[in-house]
């Protein structure tokens, strides 16, 4: 996976890029990152890519032509139009499903901005995917943009030691992952879960399946509707629901018991 970011910072991309997992990753040529700086392809002597945005308004816009330039030089290298990329808070979330999708792309460009934002025109002209990391504003696409490689990477092959570790964490099926232990067995007298300790790996991963739906239901209730379970975790969830609508109405806060009935019988039509 070859990422090229066009970015105002290139520095603050290598910093965050070149260290640990990705890092190793980088080092190991499973991934390679050119952080293009667009100073670099401004048009006037002070290396200045940004101006007033036409009809007023607070802030400065990047100009389109120095983006431009930048993005072409990628082009050129590596001679094919890749995807690219717009960090703004106007796309769409990222998640990890994208992650996934966008693993299989051999280059992706990731477009920052600064300032109050990007000429629209070029956006028109270069960018293929508007993404946001969240219904918030940040100063720049740097972090974001960040976010989504790092992501992304565990996605790759060969990036993590054990590749099990990225298929099985939180949000695969739409679950979150269960809770995990290590040593000491007991800690601030609290015990290891027993099973854990059992060395009985279908007792294990049945608790483990248990716990992975616990935690959904009460901290990301939001995920269920598109979750996978079986008929009997269905009903798991209907009773999980039930007890925590008797024990603290405030921690129910989607969909009805009756709208879980209905998720279930659409799933099984
Ligand atoms: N004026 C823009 C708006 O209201 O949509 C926000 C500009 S923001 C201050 C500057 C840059 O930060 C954006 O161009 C974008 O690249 C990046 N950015 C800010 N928040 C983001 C978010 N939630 N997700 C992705 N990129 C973001």
């Amino acid at each position: 996976m070859n990422f090229h970011v066009l970015t105002l910072f290139p520095e603050m991309i290598e910093n965050g890029m070149n260290t640990s997992i990705t890092g190793r990753a980088i080092e190991n040529g499973l991934l390679s990152l050119n952080a293009v700086n667009i100073r670099d392809f401004a048009f006037n002597k002070h290396s200045k890519v940004d101006d007033y945005p036409y009809g007023g308004g607070a802030g400065m816009l990047m100009q389109a032509e120095p983006v431009y330039l930048s993005f072409e030089s990628i082009v050129e290298k590596i001679g094919y139009k890749p995807r690219v990329v717009y960090l703004t808070p106007q796309g769409s979330v990222f998640h990890q499903e994208m992650a996934k999708e966008l693993a299989q792309e051999k280059d992706l460009v990731f477009l920052c901005g600064h300032y109050e934002g990007i000429d629209e025109r070029v956006l028109e002209e270069i960018v293929t995917d508007y993404v946001s990391i969240g219904d918030y504003v940040l100063t720049g696409g740097e972090l974001p943009a960040m976010v989504m490689m790092d992501s992304i990477s565990r996605m790759v092959p060969g990036v993590l030691n054990n590749q099990e570790s990225g298929e099985t964490e939180s949000f695969a099926g739409n679950l979150l992952e269960y809770p995990q232990y290590s040593r000491p067995e007991e800690w601030h007298e609290k015990k290891v879960p027993e099973v854990l300790m059992s060395g009985h790996h279908a007792n294990i991963a049945k608790w483990r399946r248990e716990q992975s739906i616990i935690r959904t239901v009460t901290r990301r209730p939001d995920l269920l509707k598109k979750a996978e379970l079986t008929n009997k975790e269905w009903n798991y969830v209907r009773q999980l629901k039930k007890e925590l609508k008797e024990k603290n109405n405030e921690t129910v806060n989607d969909k009805s018991i009756s709208d879980i009935d209905t998720e279930q019988k659409n799933r099984r039509k």
